[in-house]
């Protein structure tokens, strides 16, 4: 059976196929403020997000992704916690079965009904599949989403959503600039951790943004109405698609705010 978010083959169950599932650099984490150490040495982020890149939006089984041309440097995140230029590869989201859960850190026990991810990989590798096996290949920032105000950048993502309702379809989705979905403040909580879902692999920088987005909670309903199951399947609706806080394992969490 492969993995997913059931009781059968959820993460409870993922250490059966994928043993680093209890790893000493996994993720989520529960971020606690009060233990996170401000670190001076620590530089604004240096994002830099070209629409011309942006290219299809997809329905892998597990959430949706929006992926990106990544064959040169026109979308890229620099400085920050890491070294060197990192590209944008994919961005997609985790959420709850309803708006008291779904994201995948916490803050202090908190839980936002959603988190989304941008995933980057560093260059000084050939592909992203090189850098996803290397303690420094890939980065990731992480917003977390709160209900309020309608989002009027994501609701162009949840526009294409009729096209890619069940596992496996996909359709075109351009000129889309994503730093239209991070937070007015780009503060941040940093660790060392791994990919949230199998293989798990520790090779992520974690990059945490302190700021959540806002979304209304009709918006958050629509990501609900997407499917874990592929077209003549029964139908299941893709939510909790999160893991939950993995041990620390002595790990530091870095501020770059006071
Ligand atoms: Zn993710």
């Amino acid at each position: 059976m492969s993995w997913g978010y059931a009781a059968d083959n959820g993460p409870d169950k993922w250490a059966d196929n994928f043993p680093i599932a209890n790893g000493p650099r996994q993720s989520p984490i529960d971020i606690l403020p009060g233990a996170s150490a401000y670190d001076a040495a620590l530089k604004p982020l240096k994002l830099k997000y070209d629409p011309s890149t942006c290219q299809e939006i997809l329905n892998n089984g597990h959430s949706f992704q929006v992926t990106f041309v990544d064959d040169n440097d026109k979308s890229t995140l620099k400085e920050g916690p890491i070294s060197g230029t990192y590209r944008l590869k994919q961005f997609h989201f985790h959420w709850g079965a309803s708006d008291d859960k779904g994201s995948e850190h916490t803050v202090a026990g908190t839980k936002y009904p959603a988190e989304l991810h941008l995933v980057h990989w560093n260059t000084k590798y050939p592909s992203f599949g090189d850098a996803a096996s290397k303690p420094d290949g890939l980065a990731v920032v992480g917003v977390f989403l709160k209900i309020g105000d309608a989002n009027a950048s994501l609701q162009k993502v949840l526009d294409s959503f009729g096209a890619i309702k069940a596992k496996g379809k996909q359709t075109t989705f351009a000129d889309f600039d994503p730093s239209t979905l991070l937070p007015g403040c780009l503060d941040y909580w940093t660790y060392d951790g791994s990919l949230t879902t199998p293989p798990l692999l520790e090779s992520v920088t974690w990059i945490v943004c302190k700021e959540p987005i806002s979304v209304s909670a009709e918006q958050m309903a629509k990501f609900r109405g997407l499917l874990f199951s592929a077209e003549g399947e029964a139908e299941c609706c893709m939510m909790d698609n999160y893991r939950p806080p993995q041990p620390l394992k002595g790990r530091a969490v870095r501020a770059s705010f006071k």
